[in-house]
């Protein structure tokens, strides 16, 4: 009993410790928050990978330019490990567009999309987004999709069972 007790208030110590050590910005923690509500109702475990993880973060340091715009990407240390989840600051002077690019890079880690599913078809996980309007208005068939067909979800349900999620 005793050592079980031990053992719990040790893990608790352990989570919160690490918790910690994953600095995330304030502007994006809602939208992070809202995600890992859905990868709850998913039942995709994402614990291990935030904690993995030493930043999410608003950054300055991806290129803008009139020819190409890196939005968001995954920082890597040399090992290929994801170390963090970076967005452009130039995202947040629209609120609908940082939701999308966030829930994006979200995406390519925590549902392990590793690829692009289209280069500009009107989804998520496209390449590029046109209209990032049209992805918001339409957002609750938007997250069916982006969860229902991710590399995590197949991995967990497979692709041809259609499984309901727990609410
Ligand atoms: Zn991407």
């Amino acid at each position: 009993m005793m050592k079980n007790l031990l053992l719990t208030i040790f893990c608790l110590l352990t989570s919160l410790g690490y918790a910690q050590d994953v600095q995330i910005d304030g502007r994006l923690q809602p939208y992070l928050n809202d995600f890992l509500e859905i990868c709850k109702t998913y039942n995709i475990e994402y614990h291990e990978k935030l904690f993995q993880l030493e930043s999410i973060d608003i950054v300055s340091t991806l290129p803008v330019s009139e020819e190409s715009s890196t939005l968001g990407m995954l920082r890597r240390d040399i090992e290929g490990n994801v170390k963090g989840i970076d967005i452009n600051w130039v995202v947040q002077l629209d609120q609908e567009i940082l939701k999308v690019v966030a829930f994006h890079e979200f995406a390519h880690y925590f549902l392990e999309y590793s690829t692009h599913v289209c280069d500009d078809c009107g989804i998520i996980m496209s390449v590029v987004n046109t209209s990032y309007f049209e992805i918001v208005s339409d957002w609750d068939n938007q997250i069916k999709t982006l969860f229902e067909e991710s590399p995590a979800y197949i991995k967990k349900y497979g692709s041809s069972v259609s499984v309901v999620p727990m609410r």
